[in-house]
């Protein structure tokens, strides 16, 4: 079934610390959202339930009757399993494991058809259609966040992978053997680039009496939030730390760019934080010496531009990548 601006939409987003919904016109309209604490109970069919529940109530205020939305849309953190229909281990969802959430919601739904897409691809699709990749039909998206998830659109299309894996570069190796990742492995690119690594090394290496340990009320509660302030103010540890994200970030960057080639590459959270000056404008510049120019020259490196509303968007474009799987945004 085709989307026009008249179907409707519901699209959940189950973030580790926040779950988003609304209701939404397939054009972005959202008719009525609600935010709030995840609050995972240990038990997912409980969870699930309470999911439908602001599902059901969320309908009503928008006016809405359940039986006319055309799809519900449900961005998880990942992995998915690879026919993309159950949750196999989020780590931030304890009781979650392997868990048939797409029947879940559609028997609790009266239902009604339930597509579910990993966090970073939502994302991608949600920066694609509503955010900063508009108009581009090869894209990369990297969530840069507490870890660093990607979701790549090629020729118009979410490219997912044999094993619902594709955009997992946050955990390809940058450093062989390097520093320990959440995941088990050494030296991946998240290690290096994720907000949860990079306090943890802040709180190791961090001057206890810098500005940056100021600002956080000590180093150990320092995160990119506190070092991007200092670096604006030209605290020189935090510009230190700063320059050395830029190299890590482009040489990953580079490598998706010899590998994929993209039009496109948005940068999420910290990048979108830190802005133009400290991270877009030397990022771009490393990319750009390390790349062939054919490749390099015309790539854009922007950062993401949904911001607080993109969980709402991932959502909407999860239910909308079943509505309407691999057409044009836009298009009907
Ligand atoms: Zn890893």
């Amino acid at each position: 079934m085709a989307a026009s601006q008249e179907t409707t939409l519901l699209g959940i987003d189950v973030g580790g610390t926040k779950v988003a919904l609304c209701v939404a016109r397939a054009d972005g309209t959202i008719l009525a959202r609600l935010r709030r604490p995840t609050e995972p109970s240990g038990d997912a069919a409980a969870d699930v339930a309470r999911l439908a529940a602001d599902a059901r109530g969320l309908a009503a205020q928008a006016g809405v009757a359940l039986g006319s939305v055309s799809a519900v849309g449900v961005s998880l953190p990942g992995p998915l399993d690879p026919e993309g229909m159950r949750v196999m281990d989020p780590p931030n969802l304890p009781g979650w494991h392997d868990v048939a959430v797409q029947q879940m919601l559609a028997d609790a739904l009266d239902g009604l058809p339930v597509h579910m897409e990993n966090d970073a691809n939502a994302g991608a699709l949600a920066e694609w259609h509503f955010g900063a990749a508009r108009d581009f039909r090869h894209l990369v998206y990297l969530t840069m966040s507490t870890g660093v998830g990607g979701g790549i659109i090629l020729d118009g299309r979410p490219w997912r992978g044999s094993t619902w894996s594709a955009g997992e570069i946050g955990h390809a190796p940058l450093v062989w053997d390097g520093e320990p990742c959440a995941c088990g492995l050494r030296g991946c690119a998240e290690a290096y680039l994720g907000g949860a690594a990079w306090a943890q090394r802040l709180a190791k290496i961090a001057p206890p009496d810098g500005r940056v340990a100021e600002l956080a009320g000590g180093r150990e509660h320092a995160t990119p939030k506190e070092l991007v302030q200092a670096a604006r103010e030209g605290d020189a540890f935090a510009l230190e730390e700063i320059a050395r994200f830029n190299r890590y970030l482009a040489q990953l960057l580079a490598q998706l760019a010899f590998t994929l080639d993209p039009e496109i590459i948005v940068l999420g959270t910290i990048v979108a934080a830190a802005g133009e000056r400290l991270v877009l404008e030397p990022v771009r510049e490393l990319v750009r010496t390390h790349t062939w120019a054919r490749i390099g020259g015309s790539l854009e490196i922007r950062a993401a531009a949904l911001g607080e509303d993109q969980p709402y968007y991932a959502g909407v474009c999860a239910a909308l990548s079943g509505v309407s799987a691999g057409e044009d945004p836009g298009s009907s």
